[in-house]
């Protein structure tokens, strides 16, 4: 062996030695699969092993993404659209209880069951912006319940409430609705949950309505709680039989709003008694039922607001008691 086939020989050994004795992966774009949240914060993986942490808000597209976002309290975005089938606790309800930001960027969320905002330690928001939400339940619940403290806020959604009985209850609690359209096909759109005592009901610049149509019997925005307001601005209010009940409380204003009764509702009406169960008319202000939780003095500011009902003997623009 002459000397450069020696060098030869120990260039390639030491060639080989490199490539073998190499642990490094070459370096490529990690492929992430779904973001898995946990109580430590959103982490994504690569199938190479290569883990990190995400920031917020997460880009989600799965019913247990959308589970775990709402566990831990965690903003996400939607990729796509989401249909919650099932509960998310003991019970068939979907639960929120911490602070969340869901931008639906576009798209649906869909809940096939009824939805509560629960009673937790401390104030908290669910925030939906910027897409469709469908609460498709048809039962007699089948709503978004909002409990003690919670505060629910849409901007910019078009919600759908397919509940026989009302697309948003207010219990204790707040609702707050911007640049969006609400719409219920059950009794009410929006009201006060008749257990409760102090709630409150924000619309800015959006759309209210009911609609259904077996008897149209049905009104767009109640309330019905000692204490605090319906709030009012730059929206049109539709029911069928009233666009805004107000039985209780001083706190209310309207202003540069519309309110129509459409009518649609033709029984005459007979007698004051719960809910509703009030004359017929775009505006109820006031009680004239012998009924503790109703009792109380009652005020409704107005500022440019216009009130629409049929020309008919027994519907009125506004009836105050
Ligand atoms: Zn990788």
């Amino acid at each position: 062996m002459n000397r450069s086939r020696i060098l030869v020989a120990v260039v390639l050994f030491f060639a080989l030695f490199a490539v073998v004795s190499c642990d490094h992966t070459p370096p490529h774009e990690h492929e992430f699969g779904p973001c898995v949240i946990n109580g430590d914060g959103v982490f994504r993986s690569c199938a190479c092993g290569y883990t990190e942490k995400v920031d917020e808000p997460v880009a989600i597209s799965s019913e247990p993404e959308f589970f775990s976002a709402v566990e831990y309290g965690v903003d996400v975005i939607l990729k796509a659209d989401v249909l919650v089938t099932s509960g998310n606790g003991a019970d068939e309800y979907f639960h929120f209880a911490k602070d969340i930001e869901v931008d639906l960027n576009g798209h649906e969320l869909s809940f096939n069951v009824s939805v509560q905002l629960d009673k937790a330690d401390a104030p908290y928001k669910v925030s939906f912006v910027n897409g469709k939400i469908l609460s498709n339940d048809e039962g007699a619940i089948g709503e978004i319940v909002v409990s003690d403290d919670a505060l629910l806020y849409m901007k910019d959604v078009d919600f759908c409430s397919r509940s026989l009985h009302c697309g948003i209850v207010v219990k204790n609690s707040s609702v707050e609705i911007v640049d969006s359209k609400v719409f219920s096909f059950g009794s009410y759109g929006i009201s006060s949950d008749a257990s409760g005592e102090s709630s409150s009901i924000t619309i800015r610049n959006s759309t209210v309505s009911t609609e259904e149509e077996e008897s149209g019997d049905n009104t767009a925005i109640f309330f019905g709680v000692q204490n605090g307001y319906v709030e009012i601005y730059d929206s049109t209010i539709v029911g069928d039989r009233q666009a805004l009940v107000i039985r209780c409380g001083k706190e209310h204003f309207i202003e540069n709003s519309t309110l129509k009764a459409t009518g649609l509702h033709s029984r005459s009406f007979s007698r004051w008694s719960s809910g509703n169960e009030v004359p017929n008319a775009a505006l109820v202000v006031g009680n004239g039922y012998d009924y503790d939780p109703y009792k109380s003095e009652t005020f409704v500011g107005l500022h440019n607001a216009k009130f629409d009902a049929p020309v008919d003997d027994h519907y009125y623009a506004i009836y105050v008691y």
